[in-house]
C-alpha cells in the first residue's frame, strides 16, 4: 500500500518544496516507521545529513513497508551511524581537487561547479551528504565569482557540470544568470546540469526552466533514476519535456542493496529510461560514503548483473558500469570478462551465450596499394 500522505496533488514545485516533510511528525504521519527508522530520523535532526522529502516523492514510498526501494533511498536509518571499513567523508577527494570556492576539477577538460547545497530529497545514499542541506542554499554570483574567473583563465576546460545539490532546485532566474555567464566563455563548450529534479520533483521541469537551460547552445541533463517505481507518468512528462526542448537526457544508476541490485529491476529501469527517451549512461558502484556500508554492494554484483544483461538487453539501454575511484583519482569502467584467450593474431572471446569465438586479426600492414 502507498503512503497516505495526502499533500501530493499540487503541480506547482515551489509548493511541493514548501510542503516537503522534513520532521519525526509529519513522516508518521505518511508511513509507519520502523524503530531503525525513527532513531534514524531523531539522529538526523539532531545534526546529522539532513531529512527532507517531497509529498510527491513520498507519496511513492509504501506506508507499511521499510523494505520499499524508495522508502529505502530517503528515509533515514540508525544504520548510518555504522562506520565500515573503508567510508570516506569526501570519498572523491572533492575538497582536495578544489581550484577556486565551490569549483572542482579531476580531470583537464572539465570542472564541477556546486551551485547550491540544496535538494528537494535528501537521498541517504549521497557522494555529498558532508556539504550537502548544510545551510548554504544557493550561491550568489559574487560567490562564484572565483570560480568563473578560473574557468576563463583555463582554456582546457570546456565542459562545465553544474551540480550541488540540486542546481534545479534554485530559482529559473539563477539558473538562467549562470548559464549566461557560462555562455560568454568561449572555450566553453558544453554544459552538464546534473539534478534529482525530474526522479524527486518533476513538477520543477516547466517550459520556462526549459527555455532558460537553453540558454547555453550544448546544455545537456544529467538525472538521476535509480528504479522503475520511479518512472511515474509525472517524471516521464519530465523528461519528455526536457527532450522536446532540445536538451539531451541522460541517466545515472546509483547500485544500491536492497534498492536495486538485481538484473531484472535494473532491466525494468533501462529499458524504461530509453522508451521515455533518456539514456542509461553510467551504472554506479555507490561510493563509499561515510555511514552507507548498510547500501552498498560489492564490486562483484554489479559486474553479475551486467554479465546477465549483456547481449540480452538492447545497447543503447547498457549503462557502463563505473567505479569513481576513492581519492578523486577519477572513473574506472569495469565489467565482465569476455576475453577467453589470446595467442597472437588469435583472439579467443567468448558471447553473451558462452560460446568461444576466435577472432584474427588482419596481417601486418608491410606494404600494398593500401599505403
Ligand atoms: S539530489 Fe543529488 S546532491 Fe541531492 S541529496 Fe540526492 S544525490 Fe545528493
Amino acid at each position: 500500500m502507498k503512503a497516505k500522505y495526502s499533500l501530493t496533488q499540487s503541480d506547482d514545485w515551489r509548493w511541493q518544496a514548501r510542503n516537503a516533510v522534513t520532521d519525526l511528525a509529519a513522516l508518521e504521519t505518511a508511513l509507519d516507521l520502523t524503530d531503525s527508522e525513527r532513531a534514524g530520523v531523531v539522529r538526523a535532526l539532531a545534526g546529522g545529513f539532513p531529512l527532507s522529502i517531497t509529498p510527491y516523492y513520498l507519496s511513492l514510498c509504501a506506508r507499511k513497508d521499510p523494505t520499499c526501494p524508495i522508502r529505502r533511498q530517503c528515509v533515514p536509518n540508525v544504520r548510518e551511524e555504522v562506520v565500515v571499513q573503508g567510508d570516506l567523508r569526501d570519498p572523491l577527494g572533492e575538497e582536495q581537487h578544489e581550484v577556486a570556492p565551490h569549483l572542482v576539477q579531476r580531470y583537464p577538460d572539465r570542472v564541477l561547479l556546486l551551485a547550491t547545497d540544496r535538494c528537494s530529497v535528501y537521498c541517504r545514499f549521497c557522494t555529498r551528504s558532508r556539504m550537502v542541506g548544510a545551510g548554504g542554499g544557493a550561491r550568489s554570483r559574487a560567490h562564484l565569482s572565483a570560480a568563473f574567473d578560473y574557468i576563463r583563465a583555463t582554456p582546457g576546460v570546456q565542459e562545465v557540470i553544474v551540480s550541488g545539490g540540486d542546481p534545479l532546485f534554485m530559482s529559473d532566474q539563477r539558473i538562467g544568470d549562470l548559464l549566461a555567464e557560462l555562455a560568454t566563455i568561449e572555450h566553453v563548450t558544453n554544459i552538464r546540469v546534473a539534478s534529482r529534479t525530474p526522479v524527486t520533483l518533476p513538477q520543477r521541469v516547466t517550459a520556462s526552466l526549459c527555455r532558460t537551460l537553453r540558454q547555453h547552445p550544448s546544455t545537456w541533463l544529467m538525472t538521476h533514476f535509480n528504479h522503475p517505481k520511479e518512472l511515474t507518468t509525472q517524471a516521464k512528462q519530465a523528461c519528455a519535456m526536457l527532450c522536446d526542448h532540445g536538451i539531451p537526457v541522460m541517466n545515472q544508476t546509483v547500485l544500491l542493496r536492497g534498492i536495486n541490485d538485481d538484473p531484472s529491476t535494473l532491466e525494468r529501469l533501462f529499458r524504461g529510461l530509453v522508451a521515455t527517451r533518456v539514456r542509461p549512461y553510467y551504472l554506479l558502484q555507490a561510493d563509499p560514503v561515510t555511514g552507507t556500508g548498510h547500501l552498498r554492494t560489492p564490486l562483484s554484483t554489479g559486474i553479475a548483473i551486467m554479465e546477465r544483461l549483456q547481449g540480452r538487453v538492447s545497447g543503447i539501454a547498457l549503462p557502463k558500469l563505473i567505479v569513481d575511484t576513492p581519492g578523486g583519482r577519477g572513473k574506472v569502467p569495469v565489467g565482465p570478462q569476455y576475453v577467453a584467450d589470446e595467442d597472437g593474431c588469435h583472439t579467443t572471446l567468448r558471447t553473451f551465450r558462452g560460446e568461444l569465438v576466435d577472432y584474427i586479426d588482419p596481417p601486418a600492414v608491410t606494404g600494398g596499394p593500401w599505403r
